[in-house]
């Protein structure tokens, strides 16, 4: 049995942003028991609540059969490779993974929080979940999300 997982790239140090997402992308599609049915465009967008240079994010869907920690300790595993540091809350990042949606799933732990605590109100997130998901609308809270700065940068090429 596979659930739908969502889960929201972003990468705002390195040289070549998209590469990143796209290592990134093709990591997912790498993980056991897992396929990557759907993937965003790149949006650009500036950094929340954080400093440093603006993000590239984006969304993949994923239809996994790892459970929901097996995912998390796999997307934290993808982070370090890609040579993650936590000097501080909201530092810059060179690949940050969060897993948004795990199914209908509602978790809250310290380690892990379904559906992702923050994911209604921010931009960066709610563009590129509703570009592949838009029946997922009714996830917004409200609309402030609608002003902040982003912009769509293009597909991201994959060979998948
Ligand atoms: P950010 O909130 O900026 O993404 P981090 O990526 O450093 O910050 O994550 C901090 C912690 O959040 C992680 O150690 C992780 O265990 C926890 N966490 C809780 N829920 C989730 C989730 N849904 N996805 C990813 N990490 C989560
Ligand atoms: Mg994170």
């Amino acid at each position: 049995m596979t659930s739908r997982a969502y889960v929201g790239l972003g990468a705002n140090l390195g040289a070549d942003l998209r590469a990143t997402l796209t290592q990134a992308a093709q990591a997912l599609a790498a993980l056991p028991g897992s396929r990557l049915s759907a993937l965003s465009s790149a949006w650009r967008s500036a950094p929340v609540d954080a400093g440093g240079p603006d993000f590239l994010n984006a969304v993949a869907a994923l239809d996994t059969a790892l459970a929901p920690i097996e995912l998390l300790d796999a997307l934290q595993a993808i982070e370090l490779a890609h040579g993650r540091e936590r000097p501080y809350r909201n530092a810059p990042r060179t690949l940050d993974l969060d897993l948004l949606l795990y199914g209908d799933l509602t978790l809250a732990t310290p380690r892990l929080a379904l559906p992702h605590p923050r994911l209604g109100e921010r931009a960066f997130v709610l563009r590129p979940l509703l570009e592949i998901a838009p029946e997922l609308a009714h996830l917004a809270t409200g609309d402030a999300w609608r002003d902040q700065r982003i912009e769509r940068r293009g597909a991201i090429a994959t060979d998948l």
